[in-house]
């Protein structure tokens, strides 16, 4: 074999630098958790996934999305390691970690966050022909709750708790999945249903653009709730910005609202981890215009939410850049 002249040698020694570390053993694949295909967690996984795809060859990293049932399933998802990342509301986060709700008594100590990512506001809507004008009106209503496994159906059920109102006795619950529940509500099937849900999304548009008049009912009366749990906070629907002109509101609508997180587990690599929040952080313009929902994101608020410990590559990141001190 003819000896490799020392400028060949020099190039292969710089394009093998050029390579993060963990990138030159291997391809490495990771996969993030979403939600209904007509949700926000979908399309915001997939804006994650394009911009860490975009640099694969310098990365080495190789990311899809995966619809699923929503933040109870990628949480637990994350945890037994079947999925690398997923989105969950901050709500989830919380009851995952601390071992309350789905996770009552079994803290999930493998859990991390990563950074937040858009506001998420408990929505209900319902056909204008079934009377609900208020959360009192659900009483015997047929009213989709959510799947197991989505983040939504815990806070309906924390509704109803708060209005004294049993969802087993008092309404007709449906556990259907947030991309079906729009269908159903033009059909005439069910009555209403909540989601919990970044705006816009195409699961609200379909709802209220179909034959059936379709409105925002208001979730009030239900400030024990926020006092009762760090998580929840006021918040509006902004149907005023136009978003869904088939509603019949025409002004914004008082709901209450938590936010989404990005989440993985303490077993998924340091550098990947790493890598994924640079890449966000130092595109963020960019990532802002991915999505609509996406539109007020700030590397400050990016941490708002945030229950389980940072994940160590975030944490590097967030050191290295000055958004928290090195402890
Ligand atoms: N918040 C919903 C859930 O946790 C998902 C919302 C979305 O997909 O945008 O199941």
């Amino acid at each position: 074999m003819r000896k490799a002249t020392p400028w060949i040698l020099a190039m292969v020694i710089i394009a093998a630098l050029a390579v993060p570390a963990f990138a030159k053993a291997k391809k490495i694949f990771v996969t993030i958790g979403t939600g209904g295909v007509t949700g926000v967690y979908y399309p915001v996984g997939g804006a994650i996934s394009k911009m860490i795809n975009a640099k694969r060859k310098e990365y080495g990293i190789r990311s899809s999305v995966e619809s699923t049932g929503g933040s109870v399933y990628n949480i637990n998802a994350v945890v037994t390691g079947d999925l690398e990342f997923g989105i969950a509301q901050s709500d989830r986060q919380y009851q995952a970690w601390h071992g309350k709700a789905d996770w009552e008594g079994e803290p999930q100590k493998k859990l991390r966050s990563v950074f937040s990512l858009h506001p998420e506001i408990v929505t209900l809507v319902a056909t204008e022909e079934s009377g609900i004008q208020a959360l009192s009106d659900l009483k015997g209503k047929r009213v989709n709750i959510g799947n197991p496994g989505s983040g939504h159906r815990g806070n309906a059920l924390d509704i109803f708790t708060t209005i004294g109102l049993d969802p087993e006795k008092d309404v007709h619950a449906e556990a259907l999945k947030a991309a079906e529940a729009p269908k159903m509500v033009q059909d005439g099937r069910i009555d209403a249903f909540f989601y919990t849900v970044g705006h816009p999304n195409g699961a609200i548009q379909e709802a209220t653009s179909g034959k059936r008049k379709v409105r925002f009912v208001p979730i009030t009366g239900v400030d024990a709730l926020i006092e009762k749990y760090p998580y929840y906070a006021k918040a509006v629907i902004p149907v005023e910005d136009g978003l869904y002109p088939m509603a019949t509101n025409k002004k914004n609508v008082e709901s209450v609202g938590v936010v989404t997180t990005f989440v993985t587990s303490e077993d998924v690599d340091a550098d990947v981890v790493y890598t994924i929040v640079k890449e966000v952080f130092s595109q963020i313009e960019e990532f802002r215009k991915l999505h609509p929902a996406l539109a007020h994101l700030t590397k400050e608020n990016m941490r708002n939410g945030l229950t389980a410990p940072l994940h160590d590559g975030a944490k590097r990141y967030y050191i290295e850049s000055g958004l928290i001190s090195n402890p």
